[in-house]
């Protein structure tokens, strides 16, 4: 069964937070979009809430660190939609907050740069073909989102979580990379600011719906000939 939706969107790790805020918001706008979640039974309950409040919400399940769990995310996709319009890679974990470089633990770094930099270009990769079939490329374009971090711009950087920032930095390059070498799609970062989740913290200064607000901007309203920079609040921001 093919959906007959003209926009479809997939966002990974949106079983929760600023990934469930996006959906919800993409959702409301009035595109199909697929939930993406490592965990079967969070996922499926995130887009039951989003198909309850009356919206086209479809969980796939999706571990970006596992290339046979995106495969197979992709091969589930595939039999449910015949194009993808926008990709926003927002699954990532922060997991050294409050560690140094000085003494960091590699298998830390590992992690953050597998499931933060290698899960974003897997997905990419292998969700490709579908925004290559996007019908709508002339109108709202095809786009990819990058949910990256201020943590990981160069010109702020100091010592805040080491393997997060480097792996933020690193998102950023990728990026760039797929930027160059996808011209007709609009590939951005952007930065949330600091969001009250999970990984954020309950001390954080913004809301989820501000924290996804520029990221939908990204994924509808912004120019499609935006492509291959780092935004936050709507505005360019420096790597
Ligand atoms: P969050 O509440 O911790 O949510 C992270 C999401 O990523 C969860 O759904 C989590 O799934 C998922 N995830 C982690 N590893 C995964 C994997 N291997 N495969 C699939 N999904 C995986 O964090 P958030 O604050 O919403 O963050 C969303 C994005 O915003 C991230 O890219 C983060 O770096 C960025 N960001 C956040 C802030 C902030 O202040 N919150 C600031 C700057 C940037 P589980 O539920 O299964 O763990």
């Amino acid at each position: 069964m093919t959906t007959q939706h003209p926009k479809t969107a997939l966002i990974t790790g949106a079983n929760k937070g600023i990934g469930f805020e996006v959906a919800r918001q993409l959702a409301k706008r009035g595109f199909a979009v697929f939930v993406g979640s490592r965990d079967m039974a969070k996922g499926r309950a995130a887009a039951q809430t989003l198909c309850d409040a009356g919206y086209e919400a479809t969980f796939i399940q999706l571990d970006v660190t596992d290339p046979v769990s995106i495969r197979q995310a992709a091969g589930t996709f595939s039999q449910k939609a015949d194009h993808l319009d926008v990709l926003i890679n927002n699954a990532a974990i922060l997991e050294d907050h409050g560690e140094t470089i000085v003494k960091l633990n590699p298998e830390l770094l590992d992690r953050a740069l597998t499931t933060n930099v290698k899960g974003a270009i897997m997905v990419t990769q292998d969700f490709l073909p579908f925004l290559e079939k996007s019908p709508n490329r002339d109108q709202i374009g095809t786009r990819i989102i990058n949910v990256s971090s201020g943590a990981g711009a160069l010109g702020e950087m100091q010592t805040y979580a080491p393997a997060y920032s480097v792996s933020k930095t690193a998102l950023n390059a990728v990026t760039r990379q797929f930027a160059g070498a996808l011209p007709g799609v609009a590939v951005n970062s952007v930065c949330p600011g600091w969001v009250r989740t999970d990984m954020g913290g309950k001390g954080a200064s913004r809301s989820v719906e501000q924290g996804a607000e520029t990221i939908v901007w990204l994924a509808t309203d912004a120019p499609a000939t935006e492509t291959g920079k780092f935004w936050r609040d709507r505005k360019e921001i420096a790597w």
